[in-house]
């Protein structure tokens, strides 16, 4: 696969020439080559999206609509081609890149419907004869940075609800995932977007903290919105700040799931496989701690380990649950994960295994404080379980992290999983369900280290554009001098 940048809806080689290599996980063959733009392809897309701006920015929401419901059939005829480019370039399975599409699709259509929410509003005033109104307006030229761990819903999400407030978009791909990024920009493109409205810059790692710089510091930019780890959001944060930009940052997350001792065991069970084993863990929302009253731990954890135990993982172009980790370096992570922990007293009953970059499913029982696993976000298919004495220590181990996006909590008094969910710090918390759920209408963020700001239904809205104040006066009015 030969992948271009889209400036100003044409595919274009960087100005360098230069390309770069993604390699396919399991194989090691090369899964795509991509043009590796320079700082001068950069500031070329802003400029395409600054001058794509004008006449974008004052369409009418009919027209904005029926574009982005075209891109979003485009997309799901598509489908193939981003699973063959998610599997190659990811090591993801068939299964996550459909539901990829599916939901990114989803998103586009949720976008759609609210390019006529976009209103404002009649606000009183104390001046006679004054209408005064608050009324949402485009910002401009928005820069989306997205990763490659649920490439097309992440990507989708960083231009959709952009594009439908009236902005114009500059998408940088991630560096493992450059062909399915780009094939985002293929969707709106086939779909008559105006050339400039969407463009997406593909780069070589070792470029991506300056072209980033670039892109932020330009004076057309005029939002961020970033998904990846803490550590460059923080980075991200930084630069924003300096240039005075808002910023939306949606980071990582170490999400617990909570079981306490009247909880649906079997339920919980459910939940808890799925939310730690999907795409092999590497979701912002994986449920990254299992946190399970003393009471019920020995039963629970025997049949969580059961169900781990059975979960197949293998090259992701076979029948698997469990595909490749992104880079055989993300797996050896976490061989040094299991082994710090069993090291500290942890104990391995299921799972355990590791091939190239493929991981069987593990779980860690006897997980306490100071070992890594019970730290940091493992982004991978090892997982703790941390026993608790009673509610309260359940609320304190969850929130003893920097991270606050998803949760969840098991209980069949719902009333008493409602105040346990309300002390939880994070910015999303499902009761007796998985941490993993995500639709596009609505609020998805977090709290704490995870990030700032809302993707998703109305409140993405508020990120994406500005509210203005603007009035009808009487000329003839008094003044006091
Ligand atoms: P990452 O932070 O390593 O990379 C993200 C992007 O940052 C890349 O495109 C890269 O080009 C850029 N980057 C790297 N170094 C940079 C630098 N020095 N300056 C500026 N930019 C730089 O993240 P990743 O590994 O691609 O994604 C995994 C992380 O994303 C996990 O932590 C996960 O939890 C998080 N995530 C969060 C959400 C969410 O919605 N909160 C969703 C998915 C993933």
């Amino acid at each position: 696969m030969n992948i271009h940048l889209l400036i100003d809806g044409e595919a274009k080689a960087a100005a360098s020439g230069r390309t770069f290599e993604r390699l396919d996980p399991v194989t090691g063959a090369v899964a795509s080559t991509s043009a590796a733009a320079g700082i001068e392809d950069a500031n070329a897309a802003v400029a395409s999206a600054a001058a794509a701006f004008e006449s974008w920015s004052k369409t009418g929401p009919g027209e904005r609509r029926a574009l982005l419901m075209k891109a979003a059939d485009i997309m799901d005829a598509k489908a193939g081609d981003f699973i063959a480019a998610m599997i190659a370039e990811t090591g993801a399975t068939g299964g996550w890149a459909g539901f990829n599409v599916m939901l990114a699709a989803g998103i586009i259509r949720e976008a759609a419907a609210m390019t006529t929410q976009i209103g404002g509003e009649i606000i009183p005033s104390n001046k006679p004869n004054t209408l005064a109104m608050g009324v949402y307006k485009p910002k401009g030229v928005c820069l989306g940075i997205a990763p490659w761990n649920a490439p097309v819903i992440l990507g989708t999400r960083a231009v959709a609800m952009p594009i439908a407030c009236g902005n114009t978009v500059v998408l940088k791909a991630s560096e493992l995932c450059p062909a399915v990024h780009r094939l985002i920009g293929e969707c709106f493109n086939e779909a008559g977007l105006p050339k400039g409205v969407l463009n997406v810059v593909t780069n070589a790692p070792e470029d991506a903290a300056a072209i980033v710089e670039a892109l932020i510091s330009n004076p057309a930019v005029k939002h961020v919105n970033f998904t990846g780890s803490s550590r460059v959001g923080r980075i991200i944060g930084r630069l924003a700040g300096e240039n005075l930009k808002p910023a939306l940052l949606e980071l990582g997350g170490k999400a617990p799931l909570i079981v306490l001792d009247d909880a649906d065991i079997d339920g919980a069970v459910n939940a808890a496989i799925f939310g730690a084993f999907m795409n092999q863990g590497q979701i912002c929302m994986s449920t990254e701690r299992i946190i399970v009253d003393e009471k019920i731990a020995d039963e629970f954890v025997a049949k969580l380990s059961a169900r781990a135990a059975a979960l197949p993982a293998g090259n992701p172009r076979e029948h698997v649950v469990l595909g490749a980790l992104v880079t055989p370096q993300a797996a050896e992570k976490m061989d040094r994960i299991m082994a710090d922990a069993t090291a500290k007293g942890g104990k391995i009953v299921a799972g355990g295994k590791r091939t190239g970059a493929i991981v069987e499913a593990t779980v860690v029982d006897h997980v306490k404080p100071g070992m890594t696993i019970y730290e940091e976000e493992s982004f991978g298919p090892v997982k703790p379980v941390i026993r608790v004495q009673g509610e309260e220590e359940a609320i304190r181990v969850a929130n003893d992290t920097e991270y606050g996006l998803s949760a969840a909590v098991f209980s069949r008094d719902v009333q008493r999983a409602m105040r346990v969910a309300d002390r939880i710090q994070s910015g999303i918390c499902h009761i007796n369900g998985p941490t993993l759920n995500d639709e596009p209408q609505m609020p998805f963020g977090g709290v704490k280290a995870s990030g700032y700001g809302r993707f998703g239904g109305k409140a993405a809205i508020a990120e994406f554009t500005d509210l203005r104040w603007i009035t009808i006066e009487d000329s003839q009015q008094h003044y006091p001098f």
